[in-house]
């Protein structure tokens, strides 16, 4: 039975249920609930996965990397020769063409930006805080810690709204055209955090070829969830490095990823993937930073995943653990908000999110009920540039953390509270008419 249009119905009808949501409400607050949705963690059963990384170097076994080296003395600054292998076919792009660095992808960004504000790029006229003005496009929704990187170095950020096949691209193209003070945009092409979108095919070309008027513009391409499929439909994303390269921009890109959600978040391994020109550059700088980086965990995180095929069968396993939890927001969102046009939400085949939207002006207000009942959400308006949104309607779920039993209640209690904002705020446009 499909459910009735909230934005239809009489004003004694949206009381009467009002009161009754209201009920139900004061009912899940007596609980004393505390069920975290908010971050995109995984939970410990996916953890367990990799318990085999705590042990797979023993004593006695072989501590050398491919080129002879020993893992557990300094050097080798850019990564072992068996880790760029590994992650370059990952990223698709040739072992020459990654470093291979800490436990944090996002460590990584935050140094590229920091290095680019004090020294420039490679090809730079000028350090990029010599100037006036910084800007970087900001698809939105998007990942609050790119945005935080942002706010931290004072780069302006423009949002550019986030639409099914990617960034609104003639906003992008428009805008990359006129201003020379725009000097990147930040990407998560595949699963992207929060909506779960993997650029189109255009998306990635129109990106690579598009006129920059800042010539040491960069695209922060951060593939975080690029083997991260929860469904059985795999979304595929394009090679933008290639598309960069026979677009003639092959300096344009840096490419991110890591194991934080392949392996373990917390000693995982990163990697930055971009052409030679720009590596030398990078290595250089990061040479002061660092004598070399954590090798044993790089050794250990080849030694365990081994190869591509081993990686999508490990990632089939998270797969597995994840999808029932994805399934069931899905399906509790549509039974109990669907056909009411109240909400909407994307139903992605990989990542770590759900992103629904509410009606407008109604985000806020239903976090903060939720939180007053035991639920924590990602605070509304975080997917967006200075934690302002502009139509105060985007809420961010992370479904992976949390038990089935724990996810089903805390999904109740958030579903319940969308029904009471959206109703209380039909009605408030009712009383106005
Ligand atoms: N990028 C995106 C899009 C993410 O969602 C996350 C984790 N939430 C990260 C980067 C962080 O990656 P890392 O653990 O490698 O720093």
């Amino acid at each position: 039975e499909r459910q009735s249009d909230y934005n239809r119905l009489a004003v004694d009808e949206l009381n009467q249920l009002a009161r009754q949501w209201e009920d139900r409400y004061e009912a899940y607050k007596n609980r004393n609930l505390k069920l975290d949705m908010s971050r995109g963690k995984p939970c410990p059963e996916q953890l367990d996965l990799s318990a085999d990384m705590l042990t797979i170097l023993q004593p006695g076994d072989s501590i050398q990397a491919a080129d002879g080296s020993d893992c557990r003395n300094y050097g080798g600054l850019d990564g072992i020769p068996e880790a760029k292998e590994l992650f370059a076919q990952m990223l698709g792009v040739s072992r020459n063409e990654v470093i291979i660095g800490g436990n944090s992808s996002l460590n990584m960004m935050h140094d590229t930006i920091s290095r680019a504000m004090l020294h420039g790029v490679y090809g730079s006229q000028s350090p990029w805080g010599k100037k006036e003005a910084v800007k970087f496009l900001c698809p939105s929704p998007g990942y609050d810690r790119h945005f935080a990187i942002c706010e931290l170095f004072n780069i302006e950020m423009i949002a550019v709204d986030m639409l099914q096949d990617g960034p609104d691209m003639d906003a992008v193209e428009r805008l990359v055209r006129e201003d020379d003070s725009i000097k990147g945009i930040w990407c998560v092409p595949k699963y992207s955090n929060p909506d779960g979108i993997t650029y189109a095919d255009e998306t990635v070309d129109r990106l690579a070829g598009m006129t920059a008027k800042a010539r040491d513009f960069r695209i922060i391409w951060d593939d975080a969830y690029t083997v991260h499929h929860v469904s059985d439909n795999h979304d595929q994303l394009k090679n933008i490095f290639a598309a960069c390269k026979a677009a003639g921009n092959p300096h344009r890109v840096f490419m991110y990823s890591s194991t934080s959600k392949i392996t373990l978040p917390g000693s995982g391994v990163a990697v930055m993937a971009t052409s030679e020109e720009n590596l030398q550059t990078i290595r250089k700088q990061i040479a002061v930073q660092t004598i070399g980086p954590d090798k044993i965990n790089q050794l250990r995180h080849v030694r365990f995943l081994k190869n591509m095929d081993q990686i999508r069968l490990h990632m089939d396993k998270q797969a597995a653990i994840i999808n029932p939890k994805f399934e069931l927001v899905l399906n509790k969102l549509e039974s109990e908000l669907g056909g009411k046009n109240i909400a909407s939400w994307n139903k992605p085949n990989g990542g770590y999110f759900i992103s629904l939207n509410t009606l407008d002006g109604c985000a806020k207000e239903v976090v903060h009920l939720a939180a007053q009942a035991g639920v924590t959400l990602t605070p509304a308006g975080a997917t967006f540039p200075y934690g302002n949104d502009p139509r105060d309607r985007n809420i961010r779920i992370a479904p992976t953390f949390p038990s089935i039993s724990e996810l089903e209640t805390a999904i109740d209690v958030f579903c319940l509270c969308v029904e009471l904002v959206s109703i209380k705020k039909i009605l408030a446009r009712e009383l106005h008419k």
